[in-house]
């Protein structure tokens, strides 16, 4: 784009989606190492900012130390005459897309998560001072978003600075969030969607209700009525509700088209409140995982910042690498905090009252929307660090999953097996056929298309334990 002739590397769209393997990165900003961090956007009156000032607290890229992690804090204050702060959420989104059209420059996450990554080669280059990345991001705000007529970015790397403005910044994006509570999903008729992950996951798109906030946890349904109304051929868009499909699982006719349509044809069904089946797709930058334990018939959670294993014995990278890319996992569920608020939150698989395990921090975070019956029966990682010790403990508490244990040990109704002939050989008649036949494995769905499957044997046995009867 002639716009960043000045800017020694590239900018564009083609470079959205780049990965930094830390052997190729010059410097990190924020991510798993660093604990305070954040990016915000503020709306202020015309005459409190200067247009297109870049300010830098604390040392430039240049002056950081080869392979360090640093802390980060990105400040963009925008005015406008008709700007006003419901749009902060959105403007603040856009420094996601916006810094990952740099060439060499990798953004990932949101808000108090911003995980940023330098390449070596964009350094060499000379992409060594924020002030390239502030005339870049400068630049798309005023093109792409008219509504801003003036803006000002500041970057803070002195860890005191970014300390000291973090509890602002969590009071801001509270103070967002509770605006979107106590708003229905069937007060509205218009949901909305967002591709914006779509760089990284190109089948995914967030389908963003009141009560079921977007898996980054960045974009309310506020903000995406919004974005869709300053920017509506932008990445958020409107999504007609439609028919109401299935009220307990969350479907709607609306939400199955467009998402059939945006991602060509690959996602035809979605269902908003569970974490079976058919469930929202999951993408690259959700907030959390809420995982199947099948052992206890129940879920657990794990935040991105948690930084032990799960009580499966998994991390939190393992369990969004089995989660994550777009795709629809059966048991897996990626999901924002804000999410966790929702009544809605898994409401279709007995919501709270299936959650066993989570890290105490989320716990802390969410407490007050946990059910007082059952919160202290959720065990975190102070009480269950194995799948034994969780089932020990739920027991103990009596957590409602508890009765779902009883009702499978009823006695199994008598093993029925039918035994099909073997089939002459050479003239074997399928026993089963499918247009489509999903198959889990290794943290993958494959999907078999036109399926037509040959046994010589088939043995069929009612199963009182199989999954889908505890649903
Ligand atoms: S997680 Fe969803 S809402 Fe957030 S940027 Fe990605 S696609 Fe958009």
């Amino acid at each position: 784009m002639s716009m960043f002739k000045d800017i020694p590397v590239d900018v564009g769209v083609i470079y959205e989606g780049e990965r930094i393997r830390r052997n190729d990165m010059q410097v990190e900003l924020g991510g798993p190492t660093v604990k305070e961090k954040f990016e915000l956007a503020k709306v202020k009156p015309m005459n409190e900012i200067e247009d297109g000032k870049i300010t830098i607290i604390g040392p430039d890229i240049k002056d950081l130390k080869e392979g360090g992690a640093y802390a980060l804090g990105i400040l963009v204050e925008a005015a406008g005459a008709t700007l006003d702060q419901g749009l902060e959420g959105v403007i603040e989104r856009r420094i996601h897309g916006y810094l990952n059209y740099i060439e060499g420059f990798m953004h990932l996450n949101q808000r108090y998560d911003i995980w940023i990554r330098l390449s070596k080669k964009s350094f060499q280059k000379g992409l060594n001072s924020f002030e390239s990345i502030g005339k870049v991001l400068y630049r798309l705000f005023k093109s792409e978003l008219p509504i801003i007529e003036k803006v000002q970015i500041t970057f803070i790397t002195d860890p005191a600075k970014v300390a000291e403005l973090y509890p602002n910044a969590m009071q801001d994006y509270e103070s967002r969030d509770a605006k979107a509570r106590g708003l229905k999903d069937e007060d509205v008729d218009k949901f909305y969607g967002c591709t914006l992950c779509q760089s990284f996951a190109p089948t995914h798109v967030c389908v963003i209700t009141p009560q079921r906030y977007s898996n980054c946890g960045a974009i309310s349904w506020f903000d995406g009525k919004a974005s869709a109304n300053v920017d509506p051929k932008g990445p958020v868009f409107a999504i007609d509700r439609g028919e109401l499909i299935n009220a307990e699982k969350g479907e709607f006719s609306g939400v199955n088209e467009t998402v059939k349509k945006h991602t060509m044809g690959e996602v035809t069904q979605v269902w908003l409140y569970t974490a079976f089946d058919h469930p929202h797709t999951s993408c690259g930058c959700f907030e959390a995982v809420t995982f199947y334990i099948p052992e206890v018939d129940g879920f657990g959670v794990v935040n991105r910042s948690f930084k032990g294993v799960t009580v499966n014995g998994l991390p939190f990278s393992t369990l969004a690498d089995s989660t994550a890319g777009g795709r629809q996992i059966d048991g897996f569920h990626g999901m924002s905090i804000e999410y966790m608020r929702s009544k809605k939150f898994l409401s279709a698989d007995g919501g709270w009252n299936r959650i066993v395990w989570l890290p105490k921090e989320v716990k802390e975070r969410v407490k007050d929307f946990i059910p007082k019956d059952v919160v202290d029966k959720i065990a975190t990682e102070e009480n269950a660090t194995g799948v034994d010790a969780l089932k020990a403990f739920l027991k103990d508490k009596n957590h409602p999953v508890v009765a779902r244990w009883v009702a499978e040990e009823a006695p199994a109704a008598e093993a029925e097996a039918v035994e099909v002939k073997e089939e002459a050989a050479g003239t074997m008649m399928p026993v089963a056929t499918a247009a489509s036949l999903p198959i889990m494995a290794g943290g993958f769905k494959i999907i078999l298309k036109d399926v037509k499957i040959y046994a010589n044997k088939v043995i069929i046995q009612t199963v009182k334990s199989d999954k889908s009867e505890k649903r």
